[in-house]
């Protein structure tokens, strides 16, 4: 290819994106597709030969694209958004055309100062005190895998990295039942070991842990010899929304001087609005915090902003200097692959900067507002409907519910039944949950692109299609 055809193609590329975003409505919004179908279609042997541009792209409407679930379908409400906003995509193309690698200050200066002044803004955006420096990572799976190893090593006095586990007395970690699987996993490969992630029941309205279980099992813990090392905390769980009352976690960890982590991957964004703020009051005590902005918030996928109180121990944990990585003679600057276990790193900071960019917070905070209001229309609408019972009220935009007509026995079957046809039909996209055993569909609201009559027309979807069974 020359970049005449580069450009050719790069143009029809273009329209080819816009036209799919603008008329997403007509697409059934999960791949309708069965499994091994796709892979069916493509030839067992790689091409001795290049192939004509023109062929390809063929190849892939045709057989790729009934294989994509459509995450930016105005009327997906399934798991959380991963919302990428036009600006956003349109940055991404910029930086794919560059295809800079910026681990280091030096192999690309822009790349880091635009990071440490966007991830101010953010930091800005959310409230939080100029005490916190962020730093970009790929996911918020990465950005907790480096604070449970950040608090390993705290609570190893900086050792953990030379001397390994086996020289040290067990860890402990302290979390609520409800946290996201990304918490298990950073666990498990900081070598923490998932008997020692102590889950501590919830308790309330909000489902946050129950301090007091929380301060008996750390006593617990000190006086059978193990090392209480970290909090991990939640702010607006995957499940329904589950939160925990960080004001009182942190007076926790300050007491016991444990590190705390906050996940607030999904929830995060909200912050932007100063009303929800609420919801983490006595966030200024964390250690750490991380926050999609490529869920809600729409900066293209990957893009995890990791705040930290002291990017000194982060550093402590994670730098590695090798001779061939030393930027000689440039003192003072940042590498940020010191901050994160890669370390190669994407320019990931010009989406968030065209994104506050182009709307602007006040743009986003509108959005949010919407879709938090359109949610609590929603489950109103539903609360009214005598067949339809409200399990989780609304956190935000997300919420729960069943199918509960009288005199049926087996409500997990049905329910499941109904959010299988309601996923097969394509119209709308919901996913489920386990609440106290019980089987719920699980509901929430934050397309980029959704307008208010997608709400009313996922009310026409759910009971038409509820009604039918
Ligand atoms: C989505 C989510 C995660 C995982 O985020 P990744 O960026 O995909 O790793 C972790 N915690 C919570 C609460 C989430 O909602």
């Amino acid at each position: 290819m020359d970049w005449n055809q580069f450009r050719q193609w790069g143009k029809r590329f273009v329209d080819w994106g816009a036209d799919y975003r603008e008329n997403l409505r007509d697409r059934p919004v999960r791949a309708q597709t069965k499994p091994g179908e796709i892979i069916a279609q493509l030839p067992d042997t790689p091409p001795e030969q290049g192939e004509d541009m023109e062929a390809i792209f063929a190849d892939f409407e045709e057989k790729m694209m009934p294989g994509i679930t459509h995450w930016q379908h105005p009327r997906f409400f399934a798991y959380f958004p991963a919302n990428a906003a036009p600006a956003s995509v349109l940055a991404e193309m910029l930086v794919n055309s560059i295809a800079a690698q910026c681990m280091l200050w030096q192999t690309s200066p822009a790349a880091t100062e635009v990071e440490t002044k966007v991830l101010d803004w953010l930091r800005q955006a959310i409230g939080l005190p100029s005490g916190f420096t962020g730093v970009i990572q790929d996911s918020a799976s990465s950005a907790t895998l480096a604070a449970v190893l950040t608090m390993r090593e705290r609570a190893l006095n900086w050792q953990g990295n030379t001397k390994g586990l086996a020289a040290h007395k067990q860890l402990r970690i302290y979390c609520s039942d409800q946290v996201h699987t990304s918490i298990d996993r950073a666990i498990w490969v900081a070598g923490i070991g998932e008997e020692n992630l102590v889950r501590i029941p919830h308790k309330g309205k909000l489902r946050g842990m129950d301090v007091d279980a929380l301060k008996k099992a750390i006593a617990e813990d000190r006086a059978a010899g193990f090392i209480p090392a970290g909090i991990i905390a939640c702010v607006g769980g995957t499940s329904v929304g589950s939160t925990d009352n960080i004001a009182d976690v942190i007076a926790v960890a300050k007491a016991e001087d444990l590190y705390t982590h906050i996940d607030a991957a999904w929830a995060g964004a909200a912050m932007i609005c100063p009303e929800f703020r609420h919801f983490w009051t006595g966030i200024e005590g964390a250690d750490s915090i991380v926050f999609n902005p490529h869920k809600w918030l729409g900066a293209q996928f990957d893009c995890s902003a990791h705040f930290v109180a002291d990017p000194d121990a982060l550093v402590s944990t994670l730098a590695i200097k090798p001779e061939y990585l030393k930027t000689h003679g440039t003192d003072g600057i940042i590498n940020y692959s010191e901050w994160s276990v890669p370390l190669g790193r994407r320019f990931r900071a010009l989406k968030i900067w065209f994104l506050l960019r182009a709307y602007g917070l006040q743009g986003l905070r509108q959005m949010i507002r919407n879709h938090v209001d359109w949610s609590q229309q929603l489950f109103d609408k539903l609360s009214a409907h005598p067949d339809f019972e409200m399990i989780t009220e609304p956190m935000l935009s997300l919420f729960s519910f069943r199918y509960a007509p009288k005199g049926v026995d087996d409500l997990d079957a049905l329910n499941l039944k109904l959010i299988t046809n309601i996923n097969n039909d394509g119209r709308i996209y919901l996913t489920q949950t386990k609440i106290e055993g019980q089987f719920v569909i699980r509901f929430q609201c934050g397309s980029f692109d959704m307008e208010q009559r997608d709400m009313e027309f996922a009310y026409d979807v759910i009971t038409q299609m509820a009604a039918q069974l």
